[in-house]
C-alpha cells in the first residue's frame, strides 16, 4: 500500500524509519515541499482514526488522512503509541540534548543511536522557555515527531532542568516530562569560610533543624573528625568547623530538596519521575566532602536521586571546552564518583556539557560509573554554522546584532568571550563566516544571545527566527550532517568504556 502512495506522490519524501502499522492503517511521517506530515493510510476507511485532525484523501482503492504536526496529533500519537511518549532513563548513560530551535532530534538520533546512551530529548529550563519563547508542551511535541519519525522505540527521557519551584515542577508534570532537575541554588549560603566564630555558631542553630530531623550536635558528630572510607577512595576527615560551615551552606539546600521531592511524590504518585540535584551554579566548586555531606542527608531524609550534578573544579563555559587543571578534575571526578557509587550508583551530571572534549576523554577513560551530559546551546551554534554555509547575508546579520546584544544578554551566564575579538564584517569574506563557528569568542557571542535572536521580541530581531527555520528547512540535509558530525565528536570519547 504504501508503494501505492510513493507512486502516487514521487514529490513527496517518506520517512521510511516512521512507517508503522496499527489496527489496519498505516502510520508515517512524510515531506511535501518544505513541510512534515502525518500520513494515516489505510484501504478501509473505517481504519482511519478521524479524531486526528487532517484532510482525508482518496488514492485508488484506499484512504488517507494529511495531518498537520500540531499539539493535538502529538498526543494522539503519544496514546496510541507509548514509545512516543517520555519515560525513565534511569541510571543509564545519558545523553541531553536541548534542542532550543524544535528542529534538531532528529540528527541527534541519529548520532546517539550509534551509541549505547540513553537519550533525553525534551530538556529545557525555564529561562530557556522563556527565552526562546516556548512552551514545556511544544518542546515535549518535538520530541515526540523526532522518535516517531526515526522510529527510535526504545524511550526517550525529557528533563525539566534547573526546577526552582513547585509551580515549575507542575509546569514540567503537565507537559509529561518525566526527570526533574531540582535547582536549589538560591538556598546556598556563599562565603561561609568568611564568618567569625559567632556568626558561625549562630548561623549552624539557625538551620531549619526540623525539617532536617536531627540535631546540630548529631551532625557534627556524625561527620567530623572522621576519614569516609568508600569502595575506592577516602574523603580525609574534616574538622567540626567545617561540618558546621559546609551545613550552614548547604542545608537549606538539603531542606529545599526534600521538599521538592515530596511534593512530586505526594502531588504526582502516579508519574513517574526521577530526580536529578543540580548544584552546578554555585560560585565554588563542589569539593567531595560537600557532595558526601548533601547526599548523605538527602539518602537519610529519604530522597533518592537518579542524578547529581557538582559544580566541578575548573571552568565549565558555554559553548568551548573545558578551562583548568584536567589532571585534578580527574582525581576529584573520581572522588565524586566513588560517592555516588556509596549511596546507590546515580549518575554524575556534566553541565554546560557541550564542547568539553577534554573532559569526556577524561571521564571516558576511566570506564567507571555512568554520567550524564546536558548539551543544549551547541546545537543552536550547528544551525548558525549551516546558516552561515547556507545564507551568508543572514548570518553576517545575526552575528552583528549579536555583538551589539552580547553585553547586556551575557550577564546571567558564566563567560569569558568578547566581541571586540571578532573579525569586523567588512573584513570576512563569505568562506570566512562558517570558520567563526570554530572560534570562542565567535561561538559565545552566539551563544548567550540566541534568547534575543530567537523570541523575537525587539524588532531588530524580529523575524531572525522565521528566516533561520526557513533556511534550515530548505538546507534540512547539510543541517542534519552539521549536528551528526558535531555529536558524533561529542559521543566517541566516551565509546571506549562501553
Ligand atoms: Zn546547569
Amino acid at each position: 500500500m504504501i508503494q501505492k502512495y510513493r507512486e502516487s506522490y514521487p514529490n513527496e519524501r517518506i520517512y521510511e524509519e516512521s512507517v508503522i502499522e496499527d489496527e489496519g492503517a498505516l502510520f508515517f511521517l512524510i515531506r511535501d515541499h518544505l513541510e512534515s506530515f502525518l500520513i494515516i493510510l489505510s484501504e478501509n476507511k473505517e481504519s482511519i482514526d478521524l479524531s486526528f485532525e487532517g484532510e482525508l484523501n482518496s488514492m485508488d482503492n484506499a484512504y488517507f488522512l494529511k495531518c498537520q504536526k500540531n499539539q493535538h496529533n502529538a498526543e494522539l500519537l503519544r496514546d496510541r503509541f507509548p514509545f512516543t511518549k517520555a519515560v525513565l532513563v534511569g541510571k543509564n548513560n545519558s545523553y541531553g540534548l536541548g534542542d532550543r530551535l524544535g528542529n534538531a532530534g532528529v540528527a541527534h538520533m541519529k548520532s546517539i543511536q550509534k551509541t549505547s546512551f540513553r537519550p533525553v530529548l525534551a530538556q529545557q529550563s525555564i529561562r530557556e522557555l522563556q527565552r526562546t519563547n516556548r512552551t514545556a508542551q511544544e518542546v515535549m511535541d518535538a520530541a515526540t515527531w523526532t522518535v516517531f519519525q526515526v522510529g527510535y522505540k526504545e524511550g526517550f527521557g525529557a528533563d525539566g532542568d534547573h526546577l526552582k519551584t513547585e509551580a515549575d515542577i507542575d509546569l514540567m508534570i503537565e507537559a509529561g516530562y518525566t526527570m526533574f532537575t531540582i535547582d536549589p541554588s538560591e538556598y546556598v549560603v556563599n562565603n561561609v569560610m568568611e564568618l567569625s566564630r559567632d556568626d558561625l555558631h549562630k548561623k549552624y542553630s539557625e538551620l531549619p533543624w526540623e525539617l532536617l530531623s536531627t540535631t546540630p550536635e548529631a551532625v557534627v558528630e556524625m561527620y567530623s573528625e572522621k576519614d569516609f572510607q568508600l569502595k575506592s577512595g577516602t574523603i580525609d576527615k574534616v574538622s567540626a568547623k567545617m561540618v558546621m560551615s559546609s551545613m550552614i551552606k548547604y542545608g537549606r539546600v538539603i531542606t529545599h530538596t526534600k521538599k521538592l521531592s515530596e511534593y512530586l511524590k505526594e502531588k504526582y504518585p502516579d508519574h513517574p519521575a526521577e530526580l536529578e540535584l543540580s548544584v552546578d551554579e554555585t560560585d565554588e566548586p563542589t569539593t567531595p566532602f560537600e557532595h558526601y555531606l548533601i547526599v548523605s542527608e538527602l539518602d537519610r531524609l529519604g530522597v533518592e536521586l537518579v542524578s547529581l550534578a557538582p559544580r566541578f573544579c575548573g571552568d565549565f563555559e558555554k559553548g568551548i571546552d573545558f578551562k583548568g587543571d584536567l589532571e585534578q578534575f580527574k582525581q576529584e571526578y573520581k572522588l565524586h564518583l566513588a560517592i555516588a557509587e556509596e549511596f546507590g550508583g546515580y549518575k554524575l551530571s556534566i553541565h554546560s556539557g557541550s564542547d568539553k572534549f577534554s573532559v569526556y576523554e577524561a571521564i571516558g577513560s576511566l570506564n567507571r560509573g555512568a554520567v550524564h551530559v546536558k548539551t543544549a546551546g551547541t546545537s543552536y551554534l550547528e544551525a548558525l554554522r549551516t546558516v552561515a554555509e547556507a545564507d551568508p547575508e543572514l548570518f553576517r546579520e545575526i552575528l552583528e546584532y549579536s555583538k551589539g546584544r552580547f553585553e547586556e544578554d551575557k550577564k546571567t551566564y558564566h563567560i569569558t568571550g568578547k566581541p571586540s575579538d571578532i573579525p569586523p564584517d567588512d573584513e570576512l569574506r563569505d568562506e570566512d563566516l562558517v570558520k567563526l563557528l570554530n572560534d570562542d569568542h565567535a561561538r559565545q557571542v552566539l551563544h548567550v544571545t540566541y534568547g534575543s535572536i530567537l523570541n523575537g521580541s525587539d524588532p531588530g530581531s524580529s523575524d531572525f527566527k522565521k528566516r533561520m527555520m526557513q533556511c534550515l528547512k530548505v538546507h534540512e540535509d547539510l543541517y542534519e550532517i552539521n549536528l551528526e558530525n558535531h555529536f558524533d565528536k561529542h559521543l566517541s570519547p566516551f565509546l571506549g568504556s562501553e
